[in-house]
């Protein structure tokens, strides 16, 4: 087992521990993008959060939810971005799903320089029909 977040949930290496249940576990960011950052892990090993049991997803939003509202209180953060990196070529450099919660302050500096492009109707429309019709 080489996965870091694997051996944080065994307990082989340590971390921050802010909250857990059965299947899922919350600890601080080791280098935060700012101060409260924190991360929410399933237990079990899964790399890419959307191949996850939804319900287990839905565990790790309700963890987010929570802790997000207690650091607001904690921290007095203007807001908070939740991040999921899904793949190497969305950013992610653990491969163990991992939700960020990432308290945000006024002015604090940090961007995500996304580009803006625009949604053309008729590819909109297949969009549309190409994944609801794969939905499971
Ligand atoms: P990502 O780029 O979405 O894969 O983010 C991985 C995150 O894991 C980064 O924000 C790291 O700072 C964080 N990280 C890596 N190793 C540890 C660790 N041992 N304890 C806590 N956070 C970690
Ligand atoms: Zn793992």
């Amino acid at each position: 087992m080489s996965c870091i977040f694997c051996k944080i949930v065994a307990g082989e290496i340590p971390c921050h521990k802010l909250a857990e249940t059965a299947r899922v576990l919350a600890f601080l960011d080791i280098m935060p993008i700012a101060r409260g950052h924190l991360l929410v892990v399933p237990k079990q090993h899964v790399e890419l959060a959307y191949l996850a049991d939804p319900a287990l997803s839905g565990e790790m939003m309700s963890m987010a939810v929570q802790l997000g509202r207690a650091a607001q209180a904690a921290l007095q953060c203007a807001g908070m971005n939740f991040l999921l990196n899904c793949g190497a070529c969305a950013g992610q450099v653990v491969p163990h799903a991992h939700l960020h919660v990432v308290p945000r302050f006024v002015d604090d500096g940090i961007h995500w320089p996304w580009p803006q492009g625009s949604l053309v109707s008729e590819d909109a429309a297949a969009l549309v029909q190409a994944i609801t019709e794969r939905m499971r």
